[in-house]
């Protein structure tokens, strides 16, 4: 074993190599140093702010559903590096990738039936926007090349995906004329319980209806926009979409990577609504949090009609495709969820997120507070100092990411009730500071 680097050397060698997620190089702020992770809990190298443990606030990113350093997740990672961590999906296939496929057209809506994995969010993203294109090909329409999203979305940082982001808060000004260009629809009107709204349900199916010649899919994250504003909306507008689709020979997608596995209080958030797409993606809490994987689901109609094309294969096949490692813990990490009162668990965390975070709407400065399944977030009339908003959650002993003008948390599933009074505490002195 090579000798530990102390914390200082690893922050220095950290800013002068090493790139973190949308930040500069060489670095600016200086990232915590995580020694472990146990539970809820991160451990730093050092204390920060006369804090040495950090309650997790962010799940890593809506993915640790089930915190960290779990026994079964350990104990299901162990058994697979035992036989193979990894062995190429061409030509083979193992009963960890066949187990998890299998699972996952078990536990989503009807009638998702054939599922390929990949190594992350984005690449299933694209992968699902390949099916869509390839099937209006192989049907003989190959016109049908454009996609439409409602703004205010975030799905990934590779290239469609991004083009599909929100265009303002994402990075389409820098890529204008680089992107494929993709129609936008307004926000979706905010608020889970209002009631829809006639204009905008008038405003998607006129876009929809006018651009179908040109429209393969519509795109969006259902009932909660994750990192393009953390916002919620009525499951009935994806009602609308899924008729207006029907109408007019449009695919409809569902990426589900930050909702899918419970967040919101349903398996995924589909459910809300009553109605299936016909691909949807997930990743983030698939592994639990431990590895990276991603999954893209269709049904027999996509899959048929792309086989029934001139090029009748889906050309894409990533070197980690069916990661026997990622997919064990991945089924492992399932039938943990499903194997607890999970709905329980989640709405137990919505009502302390609920009661904790109440205070936030008296202070100056927050523009909204709002809670759905294990998610809470605050919203500020102001762009956030993130570096004064973190050191003040820090300083309760919880790490959160705030972005823009949000403060938000999603904690994972097994957070005890004071630790999510704490999470709240936080997050109130991370958007009064910030
Ligand atoms: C995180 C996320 C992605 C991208 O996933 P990566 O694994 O980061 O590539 C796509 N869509 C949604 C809704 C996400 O939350």
């Amino acid at each position: 074993m090579p000798e530990a680097l102390s914390p200082a050397e690893l922050r220095s060698l950290d800013r002068a190599h090493v790139w973190h997620p949308y930040g500069p190089m060489p670095g600016r702020q200086e990232p915590l140093v995580v020694e472990s992770a146990s539970g809820v809990r991160l451990r730093l190298a050092e204390p920060a702010h006369g804090q040495l443990e950090l309650v997790d606030g962010m799940s890593s990113w809506w993915s640790a559903v089930h915190g960290y350093n779990h026994p079964v997740l350990n104990e299901a990672a162990r058994d697979q590096l035992g036989r193979m961590s990894h062995v190429m999906f061409g030509g083979l296939t193992h009963e960890p990738a066949v187990r998890l496929a299998t699972r996952l057209v078990e536990i989503t809506p009807e009638p998702l039936r054939h599922v390929f994995l990949s190594d992350s969010g984005s690449v299933s993203v694209e992968v699902a926007v390949k099916m869509c294109l390839q099937y209006w090909r192989s049907a003989g329409r190959p016109a049908k090349q454009r996609l439409l999203t409602w703004r205010g979305g975030y799905h990934g940082d590779t290239w469609q995906p991004m083009s599909v982001c929100d265009p303002e808060g994402g990075m389409h000004e820098l890529w204008s004329g680089v992107l494929p260009r993709q129609l936008f629809a307004d926000e979706p009107p905010a608020g889970f319980d209002a009631e829809p709204d006639a204009a905008y349900v008038r405003h998607l199916r006129e876009l929809i209806a006018e651009h179908a010649d040109r429209l393969a899919a519509v795109i969006v994250e259902p009932v909660v926009q994750g990192a393009g504003g953390m916002r919620f909306h009525s499951p009935a507008y994806l009602r609308v979409l899924r008729e207006a689709c029907d109408e007019h020979d449009v695919l409809l997608v569902f990426d589900e990577i930050a909702t899918g596995f419970g967040r919101t209080g349903k398996l995924f958030a589909a459910e809300h609504s009553g109605i299936s797409p016909d691909v949807m993606c997930v990743g983030k809490a698939l592994t639990g949090g431990y590895l990276t994987m991603a999954a893209t689901l269709c049904t027999s109609r996509v899959a048929e009609g792309i086989s029934r094309g001139e090029v009748p294969v889906l050309a894409h096949g990533p070197t980690f495709m069916g990661n026997p490692l990622a997919a064990a813990v991945a089924s492992a990490s399932i039938d943990l969820l499903l194997g607890q009162d999970w709905e329980r668990e989640v709405r137990r965390i919505g009502t302390g997120l609920r009661e904790g975070l109440a205070p936030a709407a008296e202070l100056p400065g927050v523009r909204d507070v709002r809670v759905l399944g294990a998610i809470g977030v605050v919203q500020l009339d102001h762009e956030v100092d993130m570096a004064a908003a973190t050191r003040a959650a820090v300083r309760e002993g919880v790490w959160l990411r705030p972005f823009r003008d949000l403060v938000y948390t999603m904690p994972p599933y097994v957070t005890g009730d004071e630790d999510v009074a704490r999470i709240c505490r936080a997050v109130c002195a991370a958007a009064r500071e910030g």
